[in-house]
């Protein structure tokens, strides 16, 4: 594991347990998370664990601060304060903007990926990743000329080239046909079913109830329910009674409401 503390001072980010007393966790572990941009808090002191092996999605409105999140327990963002833990250099990040290399085919991109990365057998991890996301076919074609549903296979292709332990995902089946989708959480539940810890942010709150075995609901940089899809709902009937028998977005808006969201 590899542990990040931020910021002085900070009572939560002192009480992470020392990692030598977890070693074992493979997942990742934030404590206490605060992010300023300037007088705006996009994170005001959010906690969140996904361990292995679970499938968490991250839901709330715009400016909610999941995207702040993610790119902190990726390590591309840091915070100002709390404290992270993630297994050393094994996170996988797709985040919504991909950084292709627009006049090189797929085959390329991916190709240079794995050599950034450091992988010991970058053509064998190019091929599986090939097959995996289905773009074969598609090997040759340059990324500038692909659509943007296409573009964002490869770039979920990138975030898994080093099969790693976490894998962060920022909103990413925007963008993509029912039968990619299908196929895009199709293969997420299977790299958690092997035991990756995935986490997911996304609008479509159907999509989340269905893959989501947790939720966590951020709104306005702060963490409001953190649970199983069932969970919430109960919530939301303990909350907002009415909204409980609508379906599942339905309840969820009520939730928000009656949070003052
Ligand atoms: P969305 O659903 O719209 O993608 P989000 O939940 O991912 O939103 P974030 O992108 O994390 O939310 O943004 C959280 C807050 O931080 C917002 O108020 C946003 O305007 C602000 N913010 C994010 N990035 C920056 C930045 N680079 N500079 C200034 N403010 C920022």
């Amino acid at each position: 594991m590899g542990g990040r503390v931020y910021g002085g001072g900070s009572l939560k980010a002192s009480l992470t347990i020392p990692l030598h007393l977890r070693s074992s966790f493979r997942g990742v572990e934030a404590r206490g998370l605060v992010k300023r941009y300037g007088e705006r808090e996009a994170l005001k002191g959010v906690d969140f664990a996904a361990g292995p092996g679970e499938l968490v999605g991250v839901i709330g409105p715009n400016g909610a601060g999941k995207t702040t999140l993610l790119s902190i327990l990726a390590g591309t963002l840091r915070p100002d304060a709390g404290s992270v833990d993630s297994p050393n250099g094994d996170v996988g990040w797709v985040p919504q903007q991909a950084a292709l290399y627009r006049r090189l085919t797929v085959e390329e991109n991916l190709l240079l990926f794995a050599r950034l990365e450091k992988l010991e057998e970058p053509r064998g991890a190019v091929e599986e990743m090939l097959e995996l996301t289905g773009l074969g076919g598609r090997r040759g074609e340059v990324v500038a000329r692909l659509s943007g549903g296409n573009q964002q296979r490869v770039n979920i292709a990138i975030g898994l080239l080093a099969r790693p332990a976490v894998l962060l995902l920022d909103e990413p089946s925007v963008g993509l046909d029912p039968r990619q989708r299908a196929r895009l959480w199709g293969f997420v539940a299977a790299l958690a079913g092997r035991g990756t810890s995935v986490v997911f942010s996304t609008h479509d709150i159907r999509e989340a109830e269905r893959y989501g075995r947790r939720l966590l609901v951020l709104a306005d940089g702060e963490s409001l329910f953190d649970g199983t899809p069932e969970a919430l709902l109960d919530a939301v009937r303990g909350e907002a009674p009415d909204a409980a028998d609508g379906d599942f977005e339905t309840a969820f808006v009520a939730f928000l409401q009656h949070r003052g969201h």
